[in-house]
């Protein structure tokens, strides 16, 4: 389904455009984690979510995607629902956690990111899992080197992961190229061995996306045909960034900053403008 298995090399002028959409991704995600609250349903956040990205002058990338077609701009994927999930009459509640991926395309080129939100106040081990999670997609970006192997991110991931206790890491779904299309080669799972698979080298992007449950990480698919919730009922977290990397280092396309800050501070090069 992800077509031609080679990797798809961007100039610095398509990754100028990939920045486009990635920004309009981030910003799209900031504005709907203002939003959530208890009493908001997922098919309204879908909504400001289509009307904030046709503004900014981008194509939602899910709507109308995969078989059968995918019916929103964003996935909301609550709780025990792990990616995936279709935006709907379902209410938010006070001690909720929601997943929203989004994806946009400018001029051809797309953007994917995705963060989980807390509703109001949420159990404590909840939260924690919320922030192992998005630990571990900084873990699995900061280990990208120029001369480096895909297998290398999904290693700081995991090792991120379990280093901070008890948890699941979904293996069913993972990163992924990303370009002209949504998902392209090579496929960047959440574990395993450093140092195989293909080469990192300027020019590449790749969506990072850990997917951390509190329990057992076996998944399936709901009767909607999309929705993937976890097989023991255990909650899940997901974040997602879309990076490239650059002569100069690892921009992280769909955070506002382009990671700057966080990559920094792990003493990995900005890959972004200098400005
Ligand atoms: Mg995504
Ligand atoms: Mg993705």
């Amino acid at each position: 389904m992800f077509g031609d298995r080679r990797i798809q090399v961007k100039t610095p002028a398509q990754i100028h455009s990939m920045r486009a959409a990635g920004l309009v991704v981030g910003e799209t995600l900031e504005l709907l984690g203002s939003r959530v609250r208890p009493g908001i349903s997922t098919a309204e956040l879908d909504r400001i979510a289509e009307e904030h990205i046709r503004d900014s002058g981008a194509e939602p990338s899910f709507l109308g995607y995969g078989e059968p077609p995918f019916p929103a701009s964003i996935c909301a994927s609550v709780n025990e629902e792990v990616v995936h999930g279709i935006p709907g009459a379902r209410v938010l509640a006070e001690g909720d956690v929601i997943s929203i991926d989004c994806g946009a395309i400018v001029d051809g080129w797309h953007g994917d990111a995705a963060i989980t939100v807390p509703v109001g106040e949420i159990a404590a081990p909840v939260a924690e899992l919320l922030r192992v999670t998005e630990e571990a997609l900084w873990a699995g970006l900061a280990a990208v080197r120029p001369g480096g192997r895909v297998s290398d991110i999904g290693h700081a991931v995991e090792t991120s992961v379990r280093a901070a206790g008890e948890y699941g890491i979904v293996e069913d779904y993972t990163g992924h190229g990303i370009g002209t299309a949504m998902h392209m080669a090579p496929d960047v799972p959440n574990y395993g061995r450093p140092g195989r698979g293909p080469r990192l080298k300027p020019g590449i992007a790749l969506a990072v996306e850990p997917m951390v449950v509190l329990g057992d990480q076996a998944s399936g698919i709901a009767p909607d045909e999309w929705t993937v919730v976890t097989l023991d009922g255990s909650w899940a977290a997901h974040y997602e960034h879309t990076f490239a990397l650059t002569e100069t280092g690892v921009w992280v396309l769909t955070a506002l900053d382009g990671g700057r800050q966080q990559l920094t501070a792990r003493g990995v090069p900005f890959g972004g403008p200098a400005d």
